[in-house]
């Protein structure tokens, strides 16, 4: 079995944060073109008080997930305060009494957020939403694990759809949300929450590859088994 262990992931989180701090511009830029321009001001804020919240030395996976979940909860406004907290509470519930993130775990876990954002927020795909980018992204996750894929394809195959529902949304109308107020006019533009949703589903894939990759102490199982130091076991 190859995964990471949790107790070595919580940087994962940490990375979430980076990654949406470093497209604050871009995410509220985008959301203005159709929306009221605060996307990334306010996914910054959250993110940004999860990240000072989870400090340097990140706690285990599950952990830090609830924690960046209580950040987005708290910290704010608008539409995705409510919806991401729910999609990285929800990942995190899966993760419980795991100690290990190996492929059918991530796709239980992603697949779990998929459904509490889709419950709290009644949007289908097609609507242009953020399930644009998430819903073909943990299909296609699915569907490379039935295909016997590697934990480490199974990830390139989810971002890789991310990108292409991300993209898609372009031609969508939107039909929830502020932007459902435009009409037809809402056509034209990615939508902001796919775009964010997208960064997000990346940073994953890249995260958990890289901790899979690691030569020590993070991964479980595949070439990168835990070395015994030269000194141990006289
Ligand atoms: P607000 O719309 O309150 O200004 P944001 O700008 O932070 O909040 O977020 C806008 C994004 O919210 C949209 O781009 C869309 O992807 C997402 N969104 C809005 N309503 C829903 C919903 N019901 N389900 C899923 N995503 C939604
Ligand atoms: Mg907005």
């Amino acid at each position: 079995m190859t995964g990471v262990r949790l107790t070595e992931a919580g940087g994962l989180v940490s990375e979430l944060v980076a990654t949406i701090n470093a497209n604050r511009a871009h995410l509220s830029e985008i959301d203005g073109a159709i929306g009221d321009g605060d996307h990334g001001v306010n996914m910054s804020k959250g993110f940004t008080s999860a990240g000072a919240a989870l400090g340097a030395s990140p706690p285990p996976l599950r952990q830090a997930l609830s924690t960046l979940s209580d950040a987005l909860f708290e910290g704010i406004g608008g539409s995705m305060g409510p919806l991401y907290g729910s999609l990285f509470s929800a990942m995190a519930d899966t993760l419980d009494g795991a100690e290990t993130l190996d492929g059918p775990l991530c796709g239980r876990m992603l697949r779990a957020g998929f459904d509490a954002v889709q419950e709290l927020g009644s949007a289908k795909p097609g609507d242009k939403t953020m399930l644009d980018a998430l819903s073909p992204a943990v299909d296609a996750f699915d569907a490379a694990q039935n295909e016997g894929k590697s934990f480490a394809d199974c990830l390139d195959a989810m971002a890789a759809a991310a990108e292409r529902g991300r993209d898609a949304t372009r031609d969508m109308v939107a039909r929830v949300g502020r932007a459902s107020r435009l009409g037809e006019r809402s056509r034209g533009v990615v939508d902001a929450g796919a775009s964010s949703c997208c960064l997000i589903l990346q940073a994953i894939a890249t995260g958990v590859k890289k901790r899979l990759e690691a030569p020590e102490g993070a991964a479980v199982g595949g070439q990168q088994t835990r070395k015994a130091p030269a000194h141990a076991s006289k």
